[in-house]
């Protein structure tokens, strides 16, 4: 059983009221319109909810990763969309906060400070380079003072609303994962140009885009870190947005079995709330089961995390990504089963719930691919 400090209750309840007040009676409309919450962006940052991590010398909140993993997994239980803002914001600043410069933390992080709506993204995939990360085409190439960057990336999180970004880009493409760097982009760069903006099966209250990226030029100075570090950067920033997005994927799933139960005791049929046949009360129970264990690992992960344990943090981090999403994707699923035909309409957030869980097994690696690196890790590393 987690005890959580004053502080953590006080930051959940101004999250739980968030949630229910502002969140939930919008998130059916931003799914059916695909429309960007900007209502909740400035909510979330009126409220230090928009860049949680952030230190408190640039200006941010600080909190811990298991209050971050609270946060996610209670907006997720109304509105994946919202939480997926947060998780994108964490995504583009971590590179700056792991690898940067205390100058370039000065220029960029103290941006996102405060009461900031600032918006950022997180560029790594590629239409070749997806799980295969390494055979990115982005190339930066060092011109006096400045990188010149030519390529393309595609399904960016805020891609094109964002104010700035992370790109991740070969420098010196022969040292394959030694040759990749990183680099700030800020909006307006010249050379920068975007595409369509994707249409989605689920997690519709989100921006993703394609970018491109003809002879941009980056100031030098916005390198993070030193060049070729770019790959270890992101392998460090991923480890700890997969447990986000194992956040993120436990609160759809106690979202969409909170709405079964309640409708499960209320449906009356052959005479009797269906919340009194067993084949519903055995779903529930599998329901239940699964999403306290993600939960559990979930929050075992971020105290890791917190505890300045980073490999156990990314080990239980990379097995909460697929237990939880593959648990939000089985409940979410049986949500809708429990529920029936109205379960299928989209008068119930349920169906919502569904193709939002998706998503979590695709993004921040896939489940195939992280159960690899987690398997690999087990038997192969020290
Ligand atoms: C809505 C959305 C938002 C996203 N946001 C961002 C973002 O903000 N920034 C960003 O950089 N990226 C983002 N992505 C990209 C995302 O991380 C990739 O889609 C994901 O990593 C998978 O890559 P892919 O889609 O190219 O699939 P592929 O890599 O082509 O995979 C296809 C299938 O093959 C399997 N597969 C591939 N390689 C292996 C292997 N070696 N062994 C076993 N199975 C394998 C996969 O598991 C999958 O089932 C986003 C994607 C989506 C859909």
């Amino acid at each position: 059983m987690i005890k959580l400090t004053e502080d953590q209750k006080l930051v959940l309840e101004t999250v739980k009221k968030i949630a229910v007040n502002e969140l939930e009676p919008r998130a059916a409309e931003i799914d059916e319109k695909a429309e960007f919450p900007t209502h909740a962006q400035k909510i979330f940052a009126e409220n230090g909810l928009l860049n949680p991590l952030l230190p408190v010398q640039y200006g941010g909140v600080e909190m811990s990763m298991l209050t971050m993993v609270m946060i996610l997994e209670e907006i997720s239980k109304v509105c994946a969309s919202s939480a997926l803002l947060i998780l994108a914001q964490a995504d583009g600043m971590l590179p700056i906060l792991h690898g940067g410069s205390e100058e370039l933390k000065q220029k960029f992080l103290t941006r996102l400070g405060g009461d900031s709506q600032l918006l950022t993204a997180f560029a790594a995939t590629e239409p070749s380079a997806g799980s295969d990360l390494l055979s990115m085409k982005t190339r930066a190439v060092r011109d006096g003072d400045h990188y010149v960057v030519n390529g393309q990336k595609c399904f960016i999180t805020n891609g094109s609303v964002a104010d700035i970004f992370t790109l991740y880009a070969y420098t010196d493409p022969d040292k394959r994962a030694k040759g990749i760097s990183t680099f700030v982009v800020e909006k307006g760069t010249p050379g920068l140009s975007y595409g369509k903006n994707e249409h989605k099966m689920g997690m519709r209250g989100s921006v993703n885009s394609e970018m491109f990226f003809e002879d941009m030029k980056i100031p030098a100075e916005n390198l993070i870190g030193e060049e070729g570090t770019g790959f270890s950067n992101l392998l460090q920033t991923l480890s700890q947005n997969r447990l986000f997005c194992a956040a993120q994927a436990m609160g759809i799933a106690q979202g969409a079995m909170r709405y079964a139960i309640n409708y499960a005791k209320e449906r009356v049929q052959f005479g009797k709330p269906i919340a009194r046949l067993i084949p519903i009360q055995l779903m529930i129970a599998d329901m239940a089961a699964s999403a306290e264990a993600a939960r559990a690992l979930c929050y075992r992960a971020a105290e890791e995390f917190d505890a300045g344990d980073h490999d156990a943090g990314a080990l239980h981090g990379g097995m909460a990504k697929f237990l939880a999403s593959d648990t939000a994707m089985r409940v979410t699923t049986d949500a809708v089963q429990v529920m029936g035909g109205y379960g299928y309409m989209k008068d119930y957030p349920v169906e919502r719930m569904m193709r939002d869980a998706k998503l979590t097994q695709i993004y921040t690696g896939t489940n195939q691919i992280t159960r690899m690196v987690t398997g690999r890790s087990l038997l192969l590393e020290k």
